[in-house]
């Protein structure tokens, strides 16, 4: 399409009526934001960028970066190390249930907090918040900073991610203190971030982990190739299946607002508003990542 920019305006037109769902309210910083904005950003492998929106806008990562924490876990830690800890199985639960393996303590992916938990706790413990916003920063081409009062009040409610840690940690699938990789994991997710950004991280994916305004290969592409791979069974929770047929792409939500989907080889699609549905995503992002995928035809499994 020769006007993406224009394409996108019109596709925020047609999406921003939707006003359905609700904002999460699990902290205050949540519950209390604007439930209005709402941005779209397309990046393309050859490093152009779109946007329509609110596209600007800060909100908290979330759950967008677990499957970023996963890249980084498989490409510092290795394959063997990771697989060892973390199942690539569907869950098809949603984002927090207490779901590891009977006998193992296994999180069934690294897309459900648990599996994130366990993904964080694989990575050095010195400087691992640090290495963690070095790398989303990286993909992302900007600096990036944690909100340290959203990061705090996702410690003080986080009682079920704390325990699914200890939980964890008596299987040992935890590789380090769970106290300490919990407040990490909470601190990955009070990362503050722009759908312009978000699209530029999906990019890197789409485009087998090279960055694509600055060129660095930041991501192996057997990794990239991991990751796509449980993003597209377990990105969406207990909706993965019907985002996969409705949109097909690798995507992965946040309850932030955040809303990724990556066309492999083509573009990194972002969208952020921060009403949610039942299953913890976005609602216009959901619409806008469907609208999208049909309109310019990015189905991974061929045209319709
Ligand atoms: N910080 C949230 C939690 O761990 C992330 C959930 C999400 O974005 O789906 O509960």
């Amino acid at each position: 399409m020769d006007d993406l920019t224009g394409y996108l305006a019109d596709v925020h037109r047609r999406v921003l009526p939707f006003t359905d769902g609700e904002v999460a309210s699990y902290i205050p910083a949540l519950a209390e934001a604007d439930p209005e904005p709402f941005g779209i950003a397309i990046a393309t492998v050859d490093g152009q960028l779109h946007e329509a929106g609110d596209s600007r806008t800060q909100f908290s990562l979330q759950s967008v970066s677990k499957p970023f924490t996963y890249a980084l876990a498989l490409q510092e830690a290795g394959f063997e190390a990771v697989d060892a800890a973390i199942d690539v199985e569907p869950s098809g639960e949603a984002y927090n249930m207490i779901s590891l393996q009977d006998e193992t303590g296994h999180p069934d992916n690294a897309l459900i907090n648990a599996g994130a938990i366990a993904a964080t706790s694989l990575l050095p413990h010195k400087g691992r918040m640090s290495r963690l916003l070095r790398f989303y920063s990286s993909l992302a081409d900007r600096q990036l900073h944690a909100d340290a009062s959203i990061a705090m009040e996702e410690v003080e409610n986080g009682h079920r991610n704390l325990a699914m840690a200890h939980l964890m940690r008596s299987f040992d699938v935890l590789g380090d203190d769970p106290v300490e990789t919990t407040r990490d994991y909470c601190a990955a997710c009070a990362t503050m971030i722009t759908a312009a950004d978000l699209a530029w991280m999906a990019a890197t994916l789409a485009n087998s982990g090279r960055q694509p305004t600055t060129g660095e290969q930041l991501v192996e592409p057997l990794v990239v190739q991991r990751v796509l791979s449980v993003m597209t069974m377990s990105g969406m929770y207990d909706e993965a299946g019907w985002w996969m047929v409705r949109v097909g792409l690798p995507g992965k939500s946040g309850v932030g607002g955040g809303l990724i989907a990556v066309a492999p080889g083509q573009l990194g699609l972002a969208a952020f508003s921060p009403r949610l549905n039942e299953h913890g995503s976005s609602v216009r992002g959901v619409r806008t990542c469907e609208v999208v995928s049909r309109e310019l035809d990015l189905h991974v499994m061929g045209s319709r």
